[in-house]
């Protein structure tokens, strides 16, 4: 029989790979913690019109990307294609709009139905943070700063970069949405068809074009950002000012308008030109009309998504190597209950220590050979007549001609961390 494979474009996380996901999720959480945030898990199925009329019918996401199906009562639901409209659903739900100034961070899988390439898979997974009920202006720039804290900590601050851009208020874009449309419709024809379409639905969307003579009709465009009203302006500036102060780098990019509708005043995105296309490894911006879309109270709110695999990406360009061996493996000649209750003894003596053991049975030999390839730094050997004595040997499998040092079983886990820690081993 055939074997069945797993759908394209979502992939198995290996046992190889997850002590760096393991890792990374650590140096984010902590992160976030750092800045007060508090993770919040919502369903990955929601209600499909959750995403509809957050994200808005005429995108990219909504209009070819979603997973929908209808479950067995009928009802529309849909895999979520991102964070933050399950997470508004979710704060509105439970009340925790009341209390402003509510930072929740979520981590998980997200599904998109688009092609699968390099950078770009169909499930694929995010770190987002949400920030509700603060419109300062400050509140951007912690956001910010806290992406860039991110960045640090995993040593890849210097191939990220910042670009912003302001999106203006609702009236603002509605008025440049004219403007816009007005200033294309007279070369409608030498438009890419995508962005013939976007015409009529989401004009502003014709900035992500990659087509050539598109990107040229756009840079001659008139800009949102010469549009806007005074209150986002002084926003926006105020933003820039902060940004400076903190010594944040960043560029302001006019084009970018990002993919969801739900978007208005600061947007950016941290891009790196080290993965190729798919440089963008976080996104975000203020949604202050989204709460009340949702049928909420008016909030306003801000947050950003990041795309996990592209920065394991990049951790594997920098190799970052971040392995997690045992610390002992435990082979035998006693049998496996006695085994067993040595190994147990360590790990409840020793919090945090990783043990493996021969369960599997064997010839000493064929269990040494286990131990060796299990990237154990200590071998603890259970020989019977020692073991009688209450002794067993510890052998260190990195030297050449390992020595094997004698310990009575009560002394076993004391002197096992003593060593680890002088390695400094993790
Ligand atoms: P793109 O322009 O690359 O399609 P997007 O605007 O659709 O991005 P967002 O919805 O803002 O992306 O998602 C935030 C981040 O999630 C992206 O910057 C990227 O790092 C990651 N991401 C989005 N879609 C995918 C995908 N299909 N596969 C892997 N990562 C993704
Ligand atoms: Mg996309």
């Amino acid at each position: 029989m055939k074997n069945i494979q797993s759908i394209r474009g979502m992939h198995d996380i290996l046992p190889e790979h997850s002590p760096l996901w393991r890792w990374l999720e650590q140096q984010v959480s902590s992160t976030f913690a750092a800045y007060d945030f508090h993770e919040i898990r919502v369903p990955v199925l929601e209600k499909t019109e959750v995403f509809t009329r957050a994200i808005g019918q005429a995108t990219d996401v909504v209009e070819k990307e979603m997973y929908t199906f209808e479950d067995r009562n009928g009802d529309s639901l849909s895999l979520r294609p991102e964070g933050t409209a399950g997470v508004v659903r979710s704060a509105i739900q439970h009340g925790l709009l009341h209390t402003p100034g509510l930072k929740v961070w979520y981590q998980g899988p997200m599904f998109r139905h688009e092609r699968p390439q390099k950078g770009r898979q169909r499930q694929f997974h995010q770190f987002g943070a949400e920030v509700f009920g603060m419109d300062a202006a400050a509140a951007d720039v912690e956001l910010i700063a806290l992406g860039e804290r991110i960045w640090r900590r995993l040593g890849l601050e210097r191939g990220i970069r910042l670009e912003i851009n302001t999106l203006g208020d609702r009236e603002d874009r509605q008025r440049y949405r004219q403007r816009l449309v007005d200033y294309l419709l007279p070369v409608r024809d030498e438009l890419d068809e995508d962005s013939q379409r976007r015409l009529d639905t989401n004009p502003l969307r014709i900035f992500d074009s990659k087509h050539d003579r598109t990107r040229e009709i756009m840079a001659n465009a008139p800009r949102l950002i010469d549009e806007i009203g005074p209150e986002a302006r002084e926003h926006f500036e105020e933003v820039c000012d902060m940004l400076d102060r903190l010594g944040i780098d960043y560029s302001v990019n006019p084009g970018l308008v990002r993919g969801l509708d739900y978007y208005c005043r600061t947007v950016f995105e941290w891009i790196t030109d080290d993965l190729g296309a798919q440089g963008t490894v976080c996104a975000g911006g203020r949604y202050n009309d989204l709460v009340e879309m949702q049928g909420g109270k008016p909030t306003p709110g801000i947050g950003f998504a990041m795309g996990i695999e592209r920065l394991l990406a990049l951790l594997e360009a920098a190799s970052v190597e971040k392995s997690q061996f045992p610390h002992v493996f435990v082979v035998t000649r006693v049998p496996p209950a006695e085994m067993l209750t040595v190994a147990e003894r360590l790990r409840e003596e020793v919090p945090g220590l990783r043990v493996a053991a021969a369960v599997g049975g064997g010839s000493m030999k064929a269990q040494f050979k286990r131990a060796d390839r299990s990237g154990a730094r200590y071998c603890v050997i259970l020989g019977e007549a020692e073991y009688q004595t209450g002794q067993a040997a510890i052998k260190d499998l990195r030297t050449e001609r390992g020595e094997q040092e004698m310990v009575n079983l009560d002394a076993l886990g004391s002197r096992l961390q003593a060593l680890i820690a002088g390695e400094g081993a993790d």
